[in-house]
C-alpha cells in the first residue's frame, strides 16, 4: 500500500534540483510505486549557463541510476530552449532523437538521457513524475484498461494507448496534457502514469495520491474474491521451511550459476507466500510480465515449480533441475525466434 512519505522537516524546503533529489529518493523508498531502475523524474529550471545567459534547462533522470538512490549529478541536464522545437515535428527515429538531444546537453560530464526524456520536456509543467506504479499497471494492462481507468478517475486523466517508448509516445503525451488543462495524470496504456507538480512536494503528493486511488480502486474489487484461486499448498511451519531451504537453496544456486555464478535473493513476504500458495499461480504466472519495463529485469516469465511438501526434498530438487533445464532451453528459443535488430 503507498504511504505517503513526505516529511517537511527532511525536506527542508530545498531548492528545486535538491527537491527533486530528496522527492526521486522518496518514490524509490516503495518499490510499489517505482521499480528498481525504473520511471524517471524530472524538473525544468533557469540557471545561468557557461557564458552567463540564462537558460531553461531540463533536468532528467538518466538511465542507468535508480530513484532510490541518486543524487543531482545523476540528472541529465539539457537545454529546453533547443529541445521545444521538436515538439512541432510529426516523427523521429530514437536513432534521430538521440543523435538531436546530444546537442542539447547543458553542461559536460553529465549522464545520458533516457529514452523517456522528451515526455518530461513536453508536459508543460515544472516538476514530472513517470513511474510504473504496481496499481496503475494492473489496471492499464487488463484489455478494459481504458474503461477502467476512466471509470475510477474521470476527467481527471488522459489516456494514451500502448507503443514502445520514443518520440510518438512522448508527443501523445505532452499533446494530451497541453489539450486538457485541468487532468491530473496521464494513464499509459499497459505502461505507467505520468502526474506533475509546480514543487516538489505537490508533484509527489499527486503521484502518490494517483496511486492510492487505483490501490483503493483494486481493493474493492478483489475483496472477498480468491483471485488466484482457494490455498492448495500452506506455507510450511518455520522449522520445517528453513530445512528445506538450507538443502535446496544451495543447490539451486549449483544449477543457475552454470553459465556465470549467481548469488539468490529468497522472499517469503506475506503476499509472495499467498501468491505461490494458490490454485491457479501456475497459471496465472506464466501470463507473462505486467509492464515492459518488468520485462528488463524479470524477463517474460518467472519458472514455476509444482511441489508439495508431501512428495519430499528430494522430488522437489529433481523437478527444480529439469524445470531450470527447460526453462533455459525456453529462454532460448524466444530469444532468437524474436531478436530483431532495433536500428530497423
Ligand atoms: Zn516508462
Amino acid at each position: 500500500m503507498p504511504q505517503n512519505l513526505w516529511n517537511d522537516a527532511e525536506y527542508r524546503a530545498l531548492p528545486d534540483l535538491e527537491g527533486l533529489v530528496y522527492r526521486s529518493n522518496l518514490l524509490g523508498r516503495d518499490r510499489s510505486v517505482v521499480n528498481i531502475y525504473g520511471g524517471n523524474t524530472s524538473v525544468k529550471l533557469e540557471q545561468t549557463d557557461f557564458a552567463g545567459r540564462t537558460t531553461r534547462v531540463l533536468y532528467v533522470k538518466a538511465s542507468g541510476s535508480d530513484v532510490l538512490t541518486m543524487k543531482a549529478k545523476d540528472f541529465a541536464a539539457l537545454r529546453l530552449d533547443d529541445i521545444d522545437p521538436l515538439f512541432k515535428r510529426d516523427a523521429m527515429t530514437d536513432e534521430q532523437m538521440t543523435d538531436y538531444l546530444a546537442f542539447t546537453v547543458f553542461e559536460p560530464g553529465r549522464p545520458r538521457q533516457s529514452i523517456e526524456t522528451l515526455l518530461h520536456a513536453f508536459v508543460p509543467y515544472r516538476h514530472v513524475d513517470h513511474t510504473h506504479p504496481d496499481a496503475v499497471i494492473s489496471l492499464a494492462c487488463t484489455p478494459a484498461g481504458e474503461a477502467t481507468a476512466r471509470k475510477l478517475f474521470g476527467d481527471r486523466m488522459a489516456w494514451v494507448d500502448y507503443i514502445r517508448p520514443g518520440f510518438t509516445l512522448s508527443k501523445w503525451i505532452g499533446q494530451r496534457v497541453q489539450d486538457n488543462p485541468r487532468i491530473d495524470c496521464v494513464v499509459m496504456g499497459k505502461h505507467g502514469l505520468v502526474t506533475w507538480g509546480d514543487d516538489p512536494k505537490s508533484c509527489y503528493n499527486q503521484t502518490i495520491r494517483i496511486i492510492q486511488e487505483a490501490e483503493d480502486y483494486i481493493l474493492e474489487q478483489q475483496t472477498g474474491k480468491a483471485v488466484f484461486g482457494a490455498v492448495k499448498v500452506p506455507a510450511l511451519e518455520d522449522a520445517k521451511l528453513r530445512n528445506v531451504l538450507m538443502d535446496v537453496l544451495p543447490f539451486v544456486r549449483g544449477q543457475v550459476s552454470t553459465e556465470r555464478s549467481a548469488i539468490l535473493a529468497y522472499d517469503d513476504s506475506e503476499d509472495v507466500l499467498d501468491y505461490v500458495a494458490r490454485e491457479r499461480t501456475g497459471e496465472v504466472s506464466q501470463a507473462g510480465a505486467a509492464c515492459p519495463d518488468h520485462l528488463v529485469h524479470v524477463k517474460r516469465q518467472p519458472l514455476f515449480v509444482d511441489w508439495t511438501p508431501g512428495e519430499g526434498v528430494d522430488a522437489l530438487k529433481t523437478k527444480l533441475k529439469d524445470g531450470i533445464a527447460d526453462y533455459k532451453t525456453r529462454y532460448v528459443d524466444y530469444f532468437n525466434a524474436n531478436k530483431t535488430d532495433r536500428r530497423r
